[in-house]
């Protein structure tokens, strides 16, 4: 007997590789671990949409990482939007997220805006950091939605032909779902893609991943959001012509930040004591607040270690 995530496939990636026609993807599902972000903040709806969507794409990102300790960080930034920064992060299977934004311009908006109508004219960077590397891909936040400014960073940073489908489901009275899927082509890039062997014949790599695109295009928002349908399942429906599909479980995602006392305390400990005392509020200590857990941290200066 399975748990009820695994059935659901709530907050855990499958990985699958279409090897005959050089594609791969990933699929995600969030449920409780998307839940829970989202209860720490009281967005607005339009604004945890949002926020679900950026998670979904962080997940579907993250789960490429291959080191325990490797980071993906996805910000949208903009000077004039009614959501002026949105981050979202993923280390080792913990994601987290949030966003800022301007209540009445957010209402302003509308209860389905546009990209443009939620960030103006801003960025999307995705930042990839592994064993002190880091690199970092900066692309317009333009197109219908987050996910096709995710696509356009592929396409321009890294020439990856890439599909990405994200919806969010929140009915009235029940917990938001957000899934996603990713798919890309290994084997066409700039030059307009090698030749390769399907089925005994010489195919164009293009249109063996335009086949693959037009595939996880159909794919429908009910299915990505639909617990009834399992990602296993739904990669199936997609795929099932194909000649061989190797699907894959990827790590458990859970909620998780970098937010403690006692390492709040440590990056307090780098600034000099003089400005530590000037940080302290009428009661003495320092107040840190955490943008990603809404919390508040009351650290006491001299239980901090000293700077070194
Ligand atoms: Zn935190």
């Amino acid at each position: 007997m399975t748990s009820h995530t695994d059935e659901t496939g709530f907050d855990r990636p499958i990985t699958f590789t279409l090897s005959h026609e050089d594609a791969r993807g990933r699929v995600v599902r969030l449920g409780p671990v998307l839940d829970t972000i989202l209860s720490a903040h009281a967005y607005p709806p339009v604004a945890e949409k949002v926020l679900a969507e950026a998670l979904v794409l962080t997940a579907l990102l993250g789960s490429t990482l291959k080191e325990p300790g490797d980071q993906l960080t996805m910000q949208a930034q903009t000077d004039n939007g009614a959501i002026s920064l949105l981050v979202c992060d993923y280390i080792g299977g913990k994601l987290r997220g949030y966003l800022s934004f301007d209540a009445e311009r957010l209402v302003e908006a509308g209860a389905d805006p546009t990209l443009f109508g939620l960030f103006g004219k801003g960025f999307l960077a995705l930042t990839f950091e592994s064993a002190g590397n880091r690199y970092q891909g900066i692309v317009p936040l333009e197109g219908a939605s987050l996910s096709e400014a995710a696509e356009q960073y592929f396409r321009q940073s890294e020439q990856l032909p890439t599909v990405i489908r994200v919806a969010t489901r929140h009915d009235a009275g029940a917990k938001c779902i957000a899934g996603g899927v990713l798919v890309q082509s290994l084997a066409v890039g700039e030059e307009g893609g090698e030749r390769l062997e399907v089925r005994g014949e010489r195919v164009h790599a293009d249109a063996v991943w335009g086949h693959v695109a037009t595939i996880a295009e159909t794919i429908r928002d009910e299915e990505l959001t639909d617990p009834g349908l399992s990602l296993e399942a739904l990669v199936w429906r997609l795929y099932h012509d194909e000649q061989e599909v190797r699907v894959a479980k990827g790590d458990m995602l859970s909620r998780g930040c970098r937010c403690s006392v006692d390492y709040l305390a440590s990056v307090i400990a780098r600034f000099p004591q003089g400005e530590r005392a000037e940080m302290a509020g009428d009661d003495g200590k320092i107040s840190v607040d955490c943008a990603f857990c809404s919390r508040i941290f009351s650290i006491d200066p001299d239980a901090i270690p000293a700077a070194h």
